[in-house]
C-alpha cells in the first residue's frame, strides 16, 4: 500500500456552525467504539462551498469500529423528512485513522461522480477516549472530503464558525 498525497481544492471549504460542532461531538463521544455515522443538513452556495447547520445521527448496521454503513430505508426517511437539505455525511474512525481509507475512497467516487451527488464528507477521528472527551473541541479532529469530477479526491477547508444557525423549535405538521 502507498501513500496518496492528498492535494487540497484551492478555495472550497465546508463552514461548521457553533451548534453542529457540539452535536458531532456528542455522537462520536456517546458511541465511541464503533463508527458514528449520519447526515449533514445545510445548503451548498454556487461558488461550491457548504454551510452545515443540522447534524441528523443515523445507526451504523454494522456497528463495526472500522465500517459503516446506512440502512436504505432510515436514509430514504431521512431524504423524505429533509427534502434537498442533505448536502453530506460524516462518520467517525474510533481507531484514529485520520484520512480517508481505501473503502471511503471509493465511496466518495462513486456518490460524488458515479451517482452525481454533490455530497461532502466528514471524517472525525479518535480515539474518543477521555482525553479526547474532556477537550470538548473537535477542530483538530476533523477532515472534510469530495471527489471532483475533473480533480479528482480532494481535501477540503474546514471553517468553524461560532455563530449558531436558527433551527425552528418545532416542525410544522404536514397538510393533507
Ligand atoms: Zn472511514
Amino acid at each position: 500500500m502507498h501513500e496518496i498525497v492528498m492535494q487540497k481544492h484551492p478555495s472550497a471549504h465546508v463552514s461548521l456552525s457553533r451548534n453542529v460542532q457540539n452535536d458531532l461531538l456528542k455522537d462520536v463521544c456517546q458511541r465511541p467504539n464503533i463508527e458514528a455515522c449520519g447526515l449533514l443538513l445545510g445548503s451548498s452556495d454556487e461558488q461550491g462551498n457548504w454551510q452545515i447547520e443540522q447534524v441528523y445521527p443515523m445507526h451504523n448496521i454494522y456497528t463495526s469500529p472500522v465500517y459503516f454503513e446506512f440502512s436504505p430505508e432510515e436514509l430514504l426517511d431521512a431524504e423524505l423528512a429533509h427534502p434537498g437539505e442533505i448536502v453530506g455525511v460524516y462518520h467517525s474512525h474510533p481507531t484514529g485513522l485520520a484520512t480517508a481509507s481505501s473503502t471511503d475512497r471509493e465511496n466518495m467516487q462513486r456518490v460524488n461522480c458515479e451517482e452525481d451527488i454533490p455530497w461532502v464528507w466528514l471524517i472525525i477521528s479518535g480515539p474518543f477516549n477521555d482525553v479526547f472527551q474532556h477537550k470538548q473541541n473537535i477542530k483538530s479532529s476533523v477532515t472534510a472530503y469530495h471527489h471532483y469530477k475533473k480533480l479528482g479526491l480532494r481535501q477540503i477547508t474546514v471553517q468553524f464558525t461560532e455563530k449558531n444557525v436558527a433551527v425552528p423549535a418545532v416542525d410544522s405538521e404536514p397538510i393533507g
